[in-house]
C-alpha cells in the first residue's frame, strides 16, 4: 500500500436524520413538476464527499491501473499464479477502508449516507474488475445483513466484512432460476431438534464466490411458498465450492457455482423473517441497480477522456483528429450522455437519502428508513440501471472507435473495458427485465392509487392542443421544458391508449410495454439533466464557458432523447392501432414531439470545444 494513498476511512458523511423540506415520491417524477432547487446536483458535493471519491480513484489508479492494466496485463482469476496479486489487492482497498462504506460505524464501518455510497461506486469503476468484487462486497453482499440482521448477525459477520477479512457473497440464482428468481429449488429443511437447516440445491454466477467466506443463500424452507434468506459460512460442513468460470470479461472478479450438500446452518444464521427472501433479494437488488449505474457513469467519464487524450495527440491527414468533426461529434455525444445519465442516478440516489430522513424524522427506526427509501425508487432505480448499463457499453465501444487500430489493441486497455463493460446489461436484472419492471411497478401504484396516471393524463389533453398553436415564450428554458413535458406527456397519452385497449392482459405486450419503458427513462434522465442545468444557470460560482458547455450538452442530450422517445412512440402506435386511430396518434405524437430549432453539429462543436479545453471529462 502507498504511504501517500488516504483512507476513506477518515472522511465519512454520515446520514442525516433532520427531514429536509422536499418529500420526494417514487415515479412522482411523471406526475408532478420538481423544483430544481430541490434536486441534488453533483455539483454540489461536500469536500468529504469529494475526498471519498478522491481516494477511491487513487486507489484505482496507484493499485490497479498502473501496475496491471496500463502494462497491458490483465489479471484473471482463473489463472493461478494471478490469484494472490488480486487478493493482495482486494487486501489494500480493505486497509483503505473501501470494503466499509455501507457498514455502520458500530460495526466498525463508515456508516456513509446512500448518495456518498453511490459516488463511491462511480469512482471504484476506475478499478474494471475490482469494482465487481468490491462492489459486490459493499453492496449486495453486505447490505442484507445490514438491513435485515439481527444483532448478534450484524456483531458477528459486520465488523469482518468492514476490515475486508470476510469477504461477502450474495446468492440467487440457479440453473433455473435466473430472471424468475423466485423459481428457486435450493431447499432448507428443519432438523429434528430444531437446532439447524439442511440445504440441498445448487447457485450460479456467483461473484465473489471463490473467495468468500460468507455466503447470503437464498432457498425456500420445506413447505413455504416463498424463500427465505441465510447466513452461510464457508466452513460450514456440506458447501462444495465450484471452480472459477471462464467469462469474457470482469476477470479478475471471482464466479463460480456452489453445490449445498445437506449444507448445514445453524437457525440462527436464518436472516430477517422466514419466507420474506424475495422481497428482500429484490429490495437489495434495487441498491445493486443504481451502484451499478454510477459505476457505468464512472467508466463512461474515463471513456470520455481517454478519447479526449487520445484525438488530441494522434494525427492523421496532417492535423490532429480532435480536429475532425465526426471526432468532435462522438466525444461530445458520449460527454453529453455522461452528464444527463449522471444526473438521474445522483438525483434518485439523494432522493433515497431524503426519503429515509423523512421516514426516520416520522419516528420510524433508522434501518427500517432506509429500506422503505429504497424500495420507495424501485422505478427510478430500474430505469437508470438500464440507462447506465447502455451508456457503459457505448462509451467503451466508441472510444475503442476513436482509437482506431489502437483501440483493439491489448496494451489501451480498452478491449479489456468494452468486455468488462457488457455484463451491466444482464446482471442485477437484464436490461428487458428492468425495463418491464419500471413499467410493471408505476402500473402497480397507479392501482394502489399512489400515482394517479389518468388525472395527469388528463392534462395531456390541454398541452396537446396548445402544441398546435403558434410556439412563442421567452421564458428561461421555455423549449427544454417543453420538450421534456411533451415526453413525459407522449408516454401518458400512450400507457392511457394501450392501457385501455389491452386492460389486465397489457404485460402480456411486451413489445409495447419496452417500448413504454424507453419513453418513460428518457422521461426520468431528460427532466433530471433538465433540472440540474436550471439550478446551475441560478448560480454564479462557475466560469461562463463551463455553463455554455453544459447548456450545449443538456440540449444534445435532449436532441437525442427526442428521437428516442418518438422512435417507441410511433413503434408503440403501430404495435397497437389501426385506420383512423393509427393515423391521429401518429400526428399528435409527431406535434408533440417535434424537433427543436438547435443545430446538433454546433451544438457538439461546442461540447468537444469545452472537452478538449480541459483535456479531460471535464464536467
Ligand atoms: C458474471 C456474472 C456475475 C453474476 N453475479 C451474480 C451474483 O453475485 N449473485 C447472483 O445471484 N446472480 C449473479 N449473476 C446472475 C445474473 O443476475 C443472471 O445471469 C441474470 O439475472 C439473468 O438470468 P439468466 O442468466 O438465468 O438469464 P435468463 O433469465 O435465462 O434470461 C435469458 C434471456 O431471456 C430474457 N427473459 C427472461 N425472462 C423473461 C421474461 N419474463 N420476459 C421477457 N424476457 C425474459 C432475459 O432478458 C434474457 O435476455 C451473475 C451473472 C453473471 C454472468
Amino acid at each position: 500500500m502507498s504511504q501517500s494513498t488516504p483512507s476513506v476511512k477518515s472522511s465519512p458523511t454520515h446520514q442525516d436524520r433532520s427531514a429536509p423540506r422536499y418529500d420526494p415520491r417514487g415515479g412522482h417524477f411523471l406526475t408532478h413538476p420538481t423544483d430544481p432547487a430541490a434536486l441534488f446536483i453533483p455539483e454540489e458535493w461536500s469536500d468529504e464527499q469529494l475526498l471519498v471519491r478522491d481516494t477511491v480513484n487513487d486507489f484505482c489508479r496507484r493499485h490497479v491501473q498502473e501496475p496491471f492494466f496500463e502494462r497491458g496485463r490483465e489479471l484473471q482469476i482463473t489463472r493461478e499464479e494471478d490469484r494472490p496479486e488480486i487478493m493482495a489487492t482486494f487486501k489494500r482497498a480493505a486497509d483503505l477502508g473501501l470494503c466499509s462504506v455501507s457498514i455502520p460505524e458500530e460495526y466498525g464501518g463508515m456508516g456513509l449516507d446512500f448518495n456518498t455510497g453511490t459516488l463511491f461506486s462511480e469512482a471504484i469503476a476506475a478499478g474494471f474488475s475490482f469494482a465487481t468484487s468490491i462492489g459486490a462486497q459493499t453492496s449486495i453482499g453486505s447490505l442484507p445483513i445490514v438491513l435485515y440482521g439481527s444483532e448478534s448477525q450484524k456483531r458477528r459477520y459486520l465488523p469482518h466484512i468492514a476490515d475486508g477479512s470476510y469477504i461477502a457473497s450474495y446468492c440467487l440464482t440457479e440453473p433455473q432460476a435466473g430472471s424468475d428468481a423466485n423459481a428457486l429449488k435450493t431447499s432448507a429443511v428443519l432438523s429434528e431438534d430444531g437446532q439447524h437447516y439442511r440445504l440441498n440445491g445448487q447457485k450460479i454466477w456467483i461473484t465473489n464466490g471463490g473467495m468468500a467466506q460468507v455466503f447470503i443463500v437464498f432457498a425456500k424452507i420445506e413447505g413455504d411458498p416463498n424463500s427465505s434468506a441465510f447466513i452461510v459460512e464457508r466452513t460450514f460442513e456440506g458447501l462444495r465450492i465450484g471452480p472459477e468460470e471462464k467469462k469474457m470479461g470482469i476477470k479478475a472478479s471471482s464466479t463460480v457455482q456452489l453445490y449445498f450438500d445437506n449444507l448445514k446452518v445453524p437457525v440462527e444464521n436464518l436472516l430477517g423473517e422466514r419466507g420474506a427472501g424475495f422481497k428482500m433479494a429484490l429490495n437489495i437488488l434495487n441498491t445493486g441497480r443504481i451502484k451499478l449505474a454510477a459505476g457505468s457513469v464512472g467508466g463512461a467519464k474515463l471513456c470520455v477522456s481517454r478519447g479526449v487524450q487520445y484525438a488530441l495527440e494522434r494525427q492523421q491527414f496532417g492535423k490532429k483528429i480532435a480536429e475532425f468533426g465526426a471526432i468532435q461529434a462522438r466525444l461530445a455525444e458520449m460527454a453529453a450522455q455522461t452528464f444527463a445519465i449522471e444526473s438521474a442516478v445522483y438525483r434518485t440516489s439523494s432522493n433515497i437519502d431524503k426519503k429515509t430522513q423523512h421516514f426516520a424524522a416520522a419516528g420510524r427506526e433508522l434501518t427500517e428508513a432506509k429500506l422503505r427509501a429504497i424500495r420507495e425508487f424501485a422505478i427510478e432505480c430500474a430505469l437508470v440501471k438500464v440507462k447506465g448499463s447502455e451508456l457503459a457499453c457505448y462509451a467503451t465501444d466508441e472510444a475503442m472507435q476513436i482509437h482506431g487500430g489502437m483501440g483493439y489493441a491489448v496494451e489501451t486497455g480498452l478491449e479489456m473495458a468494452y468486455r468488462d463493460a457488457r455484463i451491466t446489461k444482464i446482471y442485477e436484472g437484464t436490461n428487458d427485465i428492468n425495463r418491464m419492471l419500471a413499467v410493471g411497478e408505476l402500473f402497480k401504484r397507479n392501482f394502489k392509487k399512489e400515482i394517479d396516471l389518468a388525472a395527469a393524463g388528463r392534462s395531456v389533453v390541454a398541452f396537446v392542443m396548445q402544441q398546435f398553436l403558434p410556439f412563442a415564450s421567452g421564458e428561461a428554458f421555455a423549449v427544454e421544458r417543453r420538450l421534456v413535458r411533451a415526453i413525459k406527456s407522449t408516454f401518458l397519452l400512450l400507457s392511457g391508449a394501450v392501457g385501455k385497449r389491452f386492460k389486465k392482459e397489457l404485460i402480456e405486450e411486451q413489445e409495447i410495454v419496452l417500448n413504454l419503458s424507453r419513453i418513460l427513462a428518457e422521461a426520468y434522465v431528460a427532466e433530471s439533466v433538465l433540472l440540474r442545468v436550471q439550478k446551475l444557470s441560478a448560480t454564479s460560482a462557475q466560469p461562463a464557458e463551463r455553463y455554455a458547455a453544459q447548456l450545449a450538452a443538456l440540449r444534445l442530450y435532449l436532441y437525442d432523447s427526442r428521437d428516442e422517445a418518438a422512435r417507441a412512440a410511433h413503434a408503440v402506435i403501430a404495435s397497437f392501432a389501426g385506420g383512423w386511430t393509427r393515423w391521429r396518434l401518429d400526428r399528435v405524437v409527431e406535434r408533440l414531439l417535434r424537433r427543436p430549432d438547435w443545430n446538433p453539429r454546433d451544438l457538439g462543436r461546442e461540447v468537444a470545444a469545452y472537452l478538449y479545453e480541459r483535456g479531460e471529462y471535464g464536467f
